[in-house]
């Protein structure tokens, strides 16, 4: 049996929650919640980095922050997670969905101006699977119509895009520690802010709406409410497992980009034969190996595999129903969405097995399977012609 994910302990995770415990305080904000926070800050280059209970929650204090008002609307790619437009959604504004590079599967930059109203406040790129959107030119449409950037980087923890981490570079970035995710603790995130105009009032948000923070630096003499808020501060236990694998943050990448090699090379011969698109990576991007897809060349023959491969105990899975057909998406998107690229994407894609504790043995396993179902199909008349060779 070879899952498709398997949540792993890489150094000391174990015994820096007895650590916290000893310490005293298990809940918000303690020793290992203030060392993770630093660690990114420091290694990363973040402003500022707050620790949340989930990149969804991050997400949701950096849409409070922009301060919508009705009619509002942001701009994000339809192939994507749900929190990336449900948390907007929440405050208000309205998700204009735009279609994506077929390179890479992050939004297409070429086609955001256009979807710019005069009511666009905020553009939300996500950096799937772990590869950078084209963020120079993100940043530059942003600063050109005045608009709020939020980096969503679930995937994208230790990736960059020319020597800038992901979630540095726009006003907002938001990690995931999910168990799925590169750098685990079962559920958590982290909210990054870039532009300090908007720290204290995060602050605020997280705690409730309190002015709790200022109080315990001393700058106010007591704390109260002063705005609205919620309780976004994870439990101390959740970040004494993280830091255990912040700490190693250079061996986990390590074997992750290991593992993607090995996929690669081994998968090439049925790329070379048109059987299948591996993924791609633009030479600006450093990639954090978050997952290793493929690309089949129809529906068909992808849910073929799946199933053949779930018969040898293989779990691989597909990604995202596009936000734009489901029924939040009807009822709170535009009517008219032409999406070509993600609705030609829909269907094809299957993600594979990648967790930091896989064996090569098992990669090979995986993709012997893959091969033998590949093969043995006689291509169905339904499909178009034979797939490009590889995108280079
Ligand atoms: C995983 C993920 C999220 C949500 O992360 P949680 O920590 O589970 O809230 C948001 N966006 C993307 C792109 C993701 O992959």
């Amino acid at each position: 049996m070879i899952p498709f994910n398997k949540p792993f302990i890489a150094g000391k995770e174990l015994y820096y929650i007895a650590q916290a415990v000893t310490y005293g305080n298990i809940a918000g904000d303690g020793h290992f919640t203030k060392a993770c926070a630093k660690l990114f800050e420091d290694q990363f280059g973040i402003t500022k980095v707050l620790m949340t209970p989930s990149c969804t929650a991050a997400l949701e204090m950096a849409a409070i922050l922009c301060d919508f008002q009705p009619g509002d609307e942001v701009i994000l790619p339809s192939y994507t997670f749900v929190s990336t437009a449900s948390a907007f959604v929440r405050e208000g504004a309205k998700p204009v969905f735009v279609d994506i590079r077929p390179d890479t599967l992050n939004i297409d930059e070429s086609l955001i101006d256009a979807a710019i109203t005069d009511r666009t406040r905020a553009i939300v790129p996500v950096h799937y699977a772990g590869v950078g959107c084209e963020m120079d030119r993100i940043m530059e449409i942003a600063d050109r119509h005045g608009l709020l950037v939020i980096e969503d980087a679930a995937q994208g923890v230790n990736a960059s895009y020319k020597g800038r981490a992901l979630g540095s570079i726009g006003h907002f970035g938001a990690f995931s520690f999910h168990e799925t995710k590169n750098y685990i603790c079962g559920e958590g995130g982290a909210l990054c802010i870039n532009d300090e105009r908007f720290i204290e009032r995060a602050e605020i948000i997280r705690d409730k709406g309190t002015n709790r923070q200022r109080f315990f630096r001393g700058e106010v003499d007591k704390y109260t409410w002063v705005d609205i808020g919620s309780s976004y501060v994870p439990s101390e236990i959740c970040s004494a497992f993280l830091y255990g694998q912040l700490e190693l943050l250079d061996t986990i990448a390590q074997r992750r980009r290991a593992i993607y090699e090995t996929y690669t090379r081994l998968l090439m011969p049925l790329a070379d034969e048109g059987r299948l698109e591996l993924p791609n990576i633009p030479e600006d991007c450093q990639s954090n190996y978050h997952m290793f897809y493929v690309l089949l060349p129809s529906r068909e023959i992808r849910d073929t595999l799946m199933e053949g491969l779930r018969a040898q105990g293989i779990t691989a899975v597909f990604h995202y129903i596009p936000l734009h057909t489901s029924p939040m998406g009807h009822k709170f998107g535009s009517d008219q969405q032409h999406l070509p690229q993600t609705d030609a994407l829909n269907g094809r894609l299957l993600r594979l097995p990648f967790y930091y504790s896989i064996e090569d043995q098992e990669i090979h396993g995986v993709v012997d399977a893959m091969t033998d179902i590949l093969t043995g199909l006689s291509v169905p008349k339904t499909s178009q012609s034979p797939m490009p060779t590889r995108v280079v």
